[in-house]
C-alpha cells in the first residue's frame, strides 16, 4: 500500500487565501451590489509593458519557422538572458553569468533550494514572512527543526540572528508582508553570523526593484563575505509584471562551500527543463533601454500608491509600517483587534479586502497587510472608505 508523506499533517497554519475567498463570496451573496476593493492580493494590477509583449511575440514567431525554431532549452536558462542579468544587475559585484540560474519563479527556487541541505538541518525562518518557506520545510519533514525569527515592532520588523546555531537561514528583504527591508548594518550582521556558524542564507530579494532607501543594499553581495554564504533569488514577477508569465533567477556563487553551485546545477539539470524561450526573451527585453524605462515607470506607480495609502492612513491616526521599499503596508489593527476581526470589519464596513497578518506567521497577529498593486482610483476610493470606518 502506498504510504503518504506524513509531514503534511504538520502543516498547522491554514492557507488563508481560500478563507478570504469564502468570506468574499459570503459578502457578495448578502450584498450583491457591493463593489469590493481588493488590496489583499500581491498580484500585479497593470498590463505587460510593450517592450516585453513585442519581444515575446517576436520570439514566438521565430518558433514557427524551421530555421529558427527552439526545442528544449538549457535547464539553467539561455545564456542570452543569464548574460543580460549579469551585465545589468551584477557587473559591479563580479558575479559571472554562469552563476545565474533562470527558473519559473522565486517561489519555485526558495522551496527547492533546501533540497541541497541535510534532512535534519536547522532552518531559521522570519515570522511573519512569505509563508512558503515554512510550509515547504514542513512538508520536507523539518517541522521540529524550525527556528522562528520574530519580526516585531521592537526589532523594527527585521529578523535578528538567534543566539543558537542554525544551518539554513531564510531572509526576505524587502519582506512580504511587512514591507520592511534590512539595511546594510543589519544584513552585515546576518552575513557575519552565517560565516561564524557555517550557515547558508537563502536571500529572497523578489522586491529589489522597489528599494528606495539609500542604506538598503540592492543585493546581498554588496555585503562583505556574502559570496561565501549567500544564495540570492530575484524575480521578474513584481519588477516587470511576470506573475502570469513565470520567470525568475537565482545566484548560486561558485565560492559557496561544499560544491553547492555544482549541486544546484545538477539538481536543475535533473528536475527542470527550463523556462519557455519566448518568456526568456521577454525577460531579456526588460533590460533594453525602452524596457527599463517602461518597467521602472510601473514600479514607480505602485510605489506612489503605497505612499498615498501609507500617508493617508497615518493622517487618519493609524499606525503603519513598510510602504517605502516595498508595495506592502503593514497596518497595526486599531484597538488591539485580532487580524481576522479587523479583516472582517474592513470587509463588512468598507467592502475592502486586506490580508490578516496572522496568515504570515504568529507574529503577524494584530496586523493586516495592504497591497499597493492597485490603480490610483482604487487607492483613493479605499482611503475614502477607511475614513468612514
Ligand atoms: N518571494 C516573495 C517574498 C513573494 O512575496 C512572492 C510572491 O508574492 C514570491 C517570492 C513569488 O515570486 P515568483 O512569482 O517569482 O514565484
Amino acid at each position: 500500500m502506498a504510504r503518504i508523506n506524513p509531514h503534511f499533517t504538520n502543516l498547522h497554519t491554514p492557507y488563508i487565501f481560500p478563507i478570504i475567498e469564502e468570506k468574499l463570496a459570503d459578502l457578495q451573496k448578502n450584498h450583491p451590489s457591493a463593489t469590493v476593493i481588493n488590496l489583499g492580493i500581491g498580484d500585479i494590477a497593470l498590463p505587460l509593458v510593450p517592450a516585453v509583449v513585442q519581444a515575446i511575440c517576436q520570439a514566438t514567431e521565430e518558433m514557427g519557422h524551421s530555421t529558427t525554431r527552439k526545442g528544449y532549452g538549457p535547464s539553467e536558462g539561455y545564456p542570452f538572458l543569464r548574460k543580460a542579468i549579469a551585465n545589468h544587475e551584477y557587473a559591479h559585484l563580479d558575479i559571472s553569468w554562469e552563476e545565474i540560474f533562470i527558473s519559473d519563479g522565486t517561489n519555485t527556487d526558495t522551496v527547492n533550494l533546501p533540497e541541497l541541505f541535510a534532512h535534519d538541518s536547522r532552518v531559521a525562518i522570519p515570522n511573519p514572512t512569505y509563508p512558503v518557506y515554512l510550509a515547504a520545510n514542513t512538508m520536507a519533514g523539518r517541522a521540529s527543526s524550525i527556528i522562528a525569527l520574530p519580526c516585531t515592532e521592537e526589532t523594527r520588523f527585521v529578523p535578528v540572528p538567534p543566539d543558537q546555531p542554525c544551518d539554513l537561514i531564510f531572509l526576505c528583504s524587502p519582506n512580504n508582508p511587512t514591507g520592511v527591508a534590512l539595511n546594510r548594518k543589519e544584513l552585515q550582521a546576518w552575513v557575519d553570523y552565517a560565516r561564524s556558524s557555517h550557515a547558508i542564507i537563502i536571500y529572497d530579494n523578489a522586491y529589489v526593484s522597489f528599494i528606495r532607501s539609500p542604506d538598503v543594499p540592492l543585493s546581498i553581495y554588496e555585503i562583505e563575505g556574502a559570496k561565501e554564504v549567500a544564495i540570492e533569488c530575484r524575480s521578474f514577477s513584481k519588477s516587470a509584471g511576470f506573475t502570469g508569465l513565470r520567470c525568475a533567477y537565482t545566484i548560486v556563487p561558485r565560492s559557496l562551500p561544499d560544491g553547492l553551485h555544482s549541486m544546484w546545477k545538477r539538481r536543475q539539470a535533473t528536475k527542470s527543463n527550463g523556462v519557455a524561450y519566448p518568456i526568456q526573451r521577454g525577460a531579456e527585453a526588460t533590460f533594453s533601454k525602452e524596457g527599463q524605462f517602461q518597467v521602472k515607470a510601473q514600479v514607480a506607480s505602485y510605489l506612489e500608491q503605497a505612499t498615498y495609502l501609507f500617508d493617508g492612513l497615518q493622517k487618519l491616526g493609524h499606525l503603519c509600517y513598510g510602504g517605502i521599499d516595498a508595495p506592502y503596508i503593514w497596518w497595526k489593527t486599531p484597538k488591539d483587534l485580532s487580524s481576522w476581526d479587523f479583516f472582517d470589519r474592513l470587509l463588512e464596513q468598507c467592502h475592502l479586502i486586506a490580508v490578516p497578518g496572522q496568515g504570515f506567521g504568529s507574529y503577524g497577529e494584530g496586523y493586516v497587510r495592504l497591497s499597493a498593486f492597485t490603480t490610483p482610483n482604487q487607492a483613493e476610493e479605499a482611503l475614502c472608505r477607511i475614513q468612514q470606518l
